[in-house]
Parts: C-alpha cells; sequence; structure tokens
C-alpha cells in the first residue's frame, strides 16, 4: 500500500466556488465580518426556516452565545447528554453552570427522554442526584444533541421542557440537515423546535467553514444579545462603523467575546450550504450501501434510522460485540488503519473523562449503556468525496477482518 491509497476518515468536498468567492473575499480587501457573513447568516435561516441567524467563528461559541444569551447563571443545572463531545457540556461551565450528565438510548445513540424525566422528577423532590452538587438553583435547560445526525424525540423533549419550565438549546452540531416529522405530520428542519439552535462548520462537519458556526432562533431579543456578546459586547458591529454608513463610535455595553465569523470563512460558508442537500444525498446513499454490505455479520451492530426522521448521516457509527465477533473494537480499527483505513471513535462518554470525575464524582458504571456504547463504536468514512471504489474496499475489508 503506498500513501495514496490511505483512504481518511474524512475529506472535505472544496469546489471552484468555494474558491472563487474567497479569491473575491481577499482581494476585496474587507476580511473580517462584512458582507459574506450577512449573506451566509440570511441564506442559512432562510434554508432552516428560522428568522434570526448569528454567525460565529464555532459551534462551541454558539452554544455559548445561547446560553448568556437565555441568563444562564452560576449554579444553574442544564441536562446533557454524556454521550456527547467536550463543546455540548464545557460551555455550561463557561456560565459557572452545571451540566448534569443523562445516559443514552441504546437504539440511537441520543439523551434518554425517559431518563432525563427521571432526573427532572427527581431533583424536583429534592432526591440526590449523581452530579448534582448539595447546593444549586435548579434546572434551566435541557442541550439535547441531535447524535450523528437523528434527530431526538422533539416533542417529547418539548413536553418536559414546558412542563419544569426549560429552555431547550438544542446542540445541532450534526444537523445540516436533518429532519423529523412532528405530531402534526410535517416535516420539521432538526433544530426548528429549540429556543436556539447552534450548528458547526468544523472541517470535519456535513457543510464546512474550516470553523464556523451558527446559532439561531426566532426570539429577536437574544439574537441581538448574542449578536453584540460576539463582538466585545459592543453595540454596534464593526462593519457597520467602518462601511460608509458607519460612524466611529462605539459603546461597550458588556464584557463580550470575540466570536464573530471572517468573511474568508463565510465565502466558503455560502457556497457549502448551496451544496448541503447534494452532500446529503450522498451521504444518505453511502450510509444505504454500508447498512446493505455489511448486514448479518456476527457481532456487528449497524445503526439504524428511527421511523418519522431523515438522518443526516454525518457519522455512521458500527458496532463491534468482541465476544460475539472474536475481535476487540480496539484491534479492528488497528486492522483497518493498516489496510488503510481512517476510522474514528465518537465519542468517549464525557463521564469518563477526568475532569467530570474529579469534579462530579462520576464513575465509569453510572452510565452504562454510555460506556458500553464507547467500548463498540467505530466510526466509518462518510462523506460526499468518498469514491466507490473506495467504499468497496472499506465495506471488503470489515467483512474480511470480520470474516464474513
Ligand atoms: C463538533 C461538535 C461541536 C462543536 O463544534 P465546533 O464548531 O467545533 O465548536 C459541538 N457539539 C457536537 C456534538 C459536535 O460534534
Amino acid at each position: 500500500m503506498n500513501d495514496n491509497d490511505f483512504i481518511p476518515f474524512f475529506r472535505p468536498l472544496i469546489g471552484d466556488e468555494e474558491i472563487n468567492d474567497v479569491n473575491q473575499c481577499l482581494r476585496s480587501g474587507w476580511l473580517t465580518t462584512g458582507r459574506y457573513a450577512k449573506q451566509f447568516e440570511q441564506d442559512f435561516a432562510d434554508y432552516m426556516g428560522r428568522t434570526q441567524a448569528v454567525a460565529v467563528n464555532s459551534c462551541t461559541a454558539a452554544l455559548h452565545l445561547a446560553l448568556e444569551a437565555v441568563g444562564i447563571k452560576p449554579g444553574d443545572l442544564v441536562l446533557v447528554p454524556t454521550y456527547t463531545f467536550a463543546a455540548t457540556a464545557e460551555v455550561v461551565r463557561y456560565m459557572d453552570a452545571i451540566p448534569v450528565l443523562v445516559d443514552m438510548n441504546d437504539s440511537d445513540f441520543n439523551m434518554d427522554m425517559q431518563k432525563t424525566e427521571q432526573i427532572l422528577k427527581d431533583i424536583a423532590l429534592g432526591k440526590k442526584v449523581k452530579g448534582v452538587p448539595e447546593k444549586h438553583n435548579g434546572v434551566k435547560a435541557i442541550i439535547p444533541v441531535h447524535f450523528g445526525g437523528q434527530a431526538v424525540d422533539v416533542a417529547y423533549c418539548r413536553k418536559l421542557c414546558d412542563e419544569f419550565n426549560l429552555l431547550l438549546i438544542e446542540d445541532c452540531a450534526h444537523c445540516c440537515p436533518a429532519y423529523y416529522k412532528d405530531n402534526d405530520g410535517t416535516w420539521k428542519m432538526t433544530g426548528s423546535s429549540a429556543d436556539i439552535a447552534c450548528y458547526s462548520f468544523y472541517a470535519n462537519k456535513t457543510i464546512t467553514t474550516g470553523e464556523g458556526g451558527m446559532a439561531l432562533t426566532n426570539n429577536e431579543e437574544w439574537a441581538d444579545r448574542m449578536r453584540i456578546m460576539s463582538l466585545h459586547g459592543i453595540s454596534k458591529d464593526a462593519w457597520k462603523r467602518f462601511s460608509r454608513e458607519g460612524s466611529w463610535f462605539y459603546e461597550i455595553t458588556a464584557p463580550g467575546f470575540k466570536y464573530n465569523m471572517t468573511d474568508i470563512a463565510a465565502a466558503i460558508g455560502v457556497n457549502q450550504l448551496k451544496r448541503a442537500d447534494s452532500f446529503h444525498l450522498s451521504r444518505k446513499t453511502i450510509a444505504e450501501y454500508y447498512t446493505k454490505k455489511l448486514s448479518d455479520i456476527k457481532g456487528l451492530r449497524l445503526p439504524i434510522e428511527n421511523d418519522n426522521i431523515k438522518h443526516s448521516w454525518h457519522l455512521y457509527i458500527i458496532r463491534i460485540d468482541e465476544h460475539l465477533a472474536g475481535i476487540s473494537r480496539n484491534d479492528f480499527i488497528k486492522k483497518m488503519t493498516e489496510a488503510g483505513i481512517g476510522c474514528s471513535v465518537h465519542y468517549i462518554p464525557l463521564h469518563i473523562h477526568p475532569y467530570y470525575k474529579e469534579n462530579f464524582s462520576y464513575e465509569d458504571k453510572d452510565f452504562p449503556i454510555a460506556y458500553q456504547t464507547y467500548t463498540q463504536a467505530v466510526s466509518l468514512p462518510i462523506y460526499p468525496d468518498l469514491k466507490d471504489f473506495e467504499l468497496k474496499r472499506i465495506t471488503d475489508t470489515v467483512c474480511e477482518i470480520l470474516n464474513k
């Protein structure tokens, strides 16, 4: 095998349109937030069917701004799945609030809403709940993650939010685009149920700007707060100040952050968004191919698409049961790497990381489903630029390793 034969875990698909617009941006003399960022906000809000969009330099920044805008305070509790990336919970700590971790469903990797309900009830009754300190201000929000691009049970989640008076901040990092069927039978974009929904354009997400994120909401007041806080708490954005219609005057209204999206990134984003649907279709086709070729292998479990969901297929995660498959997950990945195929693991659950163990007394066994899933999970490559012959090599290799 030479280097050219390596199939990476992810390869972005960047076309001439992205490159031309980045060139144009660079030649225009305006590199930071400006025309392209405004365009990207407008296009993204239209695509997702929301009224307000705030473009920022990461989904982490968007989640942080969202919690700040809705008024999360020190000592507030925020429910977060343990089976997620670092960002979902760390933003809660940015506010000096406390992330309360919840186990996942075995079937679809999503935050278990029944367990979420139980935790809400126990906290309301003053019962002891793992990870919750004695002194706190009660639960103020939930941040569900639509894991891998499969929507959580939105109706159930919304019901809990209404019942317990919680804000719903959705981590939609895997959801550009994904859909769910609402109670009234209509298809909705994943994120449209949220008070604020946050999207990621990190290098290996479904569409990318290299680094980037977006917060969407229909609440103008929250959107204004997020805009101001994304740029030092200054009352007007720099573009308005320095363009011809602007003036030199500005006021600092709060100690804000530096989270604005550059026009260089947005010039990539406006063009990636135009291809979001065709990218989605490619990933769906790859997922169907995997599911067809890899079914009925002993010890191998494939991901599912729930009823009334259109999965984004950001991730395609297989699970290896060591006892049935005769090979451990780690050895499986080693063999895939030796065969020149990049795999990954999404994710190492938050509760087994040192920070959460040491500060919130979690133990591995606290969330048995997440822990077991973590020991079995392997993410296979899934992206539009994956060639047919590469796909065939991936499935052939998996079958060979697992003796199909
Ligand atoms: C990637 C990711 C984020 C963070 O996105 P950034 O744009 O890199 O900040 C947040 N949550 C989840 C679930 C992610 O996968």
